[in-house]
């Protein structure tokens, strides 16, 4: 496995040799490391993730699950998640489902060997993709996909007095530090941005818009839908997004490749948009208060605090932390691409 210190060094020789490199390939170098070494979640960790603050998360997701699936009228689904972290979304979820009569096949699609070790701890009955390519191709998909495509890497455009570049990352011996890259990229960024002022930036995820766009002729041809939450915005000129997170603080993004964990916000814009693009329905983004409060969180949480009454407390804390404004409820967003054939999801208009 390669450490923090290999990754370094194989970045440096690289520019040395080419010059810098795209934002976005250093993203994916320091994310792949970064998820192939360690377990980033939990107060331990270095973030903390909306199934990780409580099983309600994920059993909403199963109860929506379940309720499309039978509304779908089909008799077998394969149940995907894209980035299951520790399983514990996809283990609630699947509890939720079984109280209810409803047992999916499960398929992850994971790259990382220390978290499908974990993922099998908690779900041994699932099988493991490296890639979406390889996913079954016999039955509807219903796919979901929690604070996934936030960790795919980020092309970042800048506006330079000479017009767009890309934003590209360099070495001058001691750090890395960002920089324009020498060639025009104008054609990369949309119309309506060629004339903003200059350090303007502009950020796109070609790897999450195909992966976007692929799942939803899938699920066109297959039948189901993809079901994703993630931090995000609906604005194309949201500017510099990335991020670099490290025992809950941010840190710098460009000092200490593998050791943070870098995202950036996702356009839902353009995620809705690719899912159009591959034939799919596209249902929301509403805010993940909305979808939760919808799927019924309040009464799911007064259960579990009558059931529970010595974490009564511990159940509220999480309930607000995933729902309130200033907390989850509105930065963090939902939107569902759906198979055409199939039916309305839950959770994106009032009242169900
Ligand atoms: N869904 C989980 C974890 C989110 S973190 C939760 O909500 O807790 C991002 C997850 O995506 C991790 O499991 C990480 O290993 C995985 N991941 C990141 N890049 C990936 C890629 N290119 N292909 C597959 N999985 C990836």
């Amino acid at each position: 496995m390669e450490t923090t210190e290999e990754l370094r060094e194989t970045l440096i020789r690289k520019i040395a040799e080419r010059g810098p490199i795209p934002v976005a390939d250093y993203m994916a170098a320091s994310n792949g490391c970064y998820y192939a070494s360690h377990d980033p979640f939990g107060v331990k960790g270095d973030f903390i993730t909306a199934p990780e603050i409580s099983q309600m998360f994920g059993e909403l997701i199963g109860i929506w699950v379940a309720d499309l699936w039978t509304r779908a009228g089909v008799e077998r689904i394969a149940l995907v998640e894209l980035g299951p972290g520790r399983g514990t979304l996809a283990a609630d979820a699947l509890r939720a489902m079984a109280a209810l009569g409803r047992t999916p096949d499960v398929h992850f699609v994971e790259t990382s060997p220390v978290l499908r070790k974990l993922q099998q701890e908690r779900v041994p009955q699932a099988c493991w993709h490296d890639a979406i390519e390889t996913l079954p191709t016999d039955r509807p998909l219903v796919i979901v996909a929690n604070e996934f495509f936030d960790a795919l890497p980020y092309r970042q455009y800048i506006k330079t007095y000479g017009g767009w570049r890309e934003r590209m990352v360099g070495h001058d011996g001691e750090a890395f530090f960002p920089v324009p890259g020498t060639e025009p990229a104008d054609s990369c960024v949309p119309d309506h941005l060629h004339d903003a002022v200059a350090g303007s930036i502009y950020e796109t995820s070609p790897a999450g818009l195909v992966i976007a766009k692929a799942l939803a002729k899938r699920i066109g041809r297959q039948g189901g839908a993809l079901l994703a939450i993630d931090y995000g915005h609906e604005d194309y000129a949201a500017g510099d997004t990335l991020q670099a997170l490290n025992a809950h603080a941010y840190a710098d993004v460009f000092s200490n490749p593998g050791a943070n964990d870098l995202t950036a916000h996702v356009d839902f814009t353009a995620l809705g948009q690719a899912g159009k693009l591959g034939g799919a329905r596209v249902e929301g983004p509403v805010s993940q208060s909305f979808f939760l409060g919808t799927l019924g969180i309040a009464a799911r949480a007064a259960a579990l605090g009558r059931h529970h009454p010595d974490r009564a407390e511990e159940i509220g804390a999480a309930y607000h932390r995933l729902v309130d404004e200033e907390e989850m409820g509105t930065l963090f967003r939902a939107i569902a691409l759906v198979s055409p054939g199939w039916p309305k999801a839950a959770g994106f208009q009032p009242g169900g």
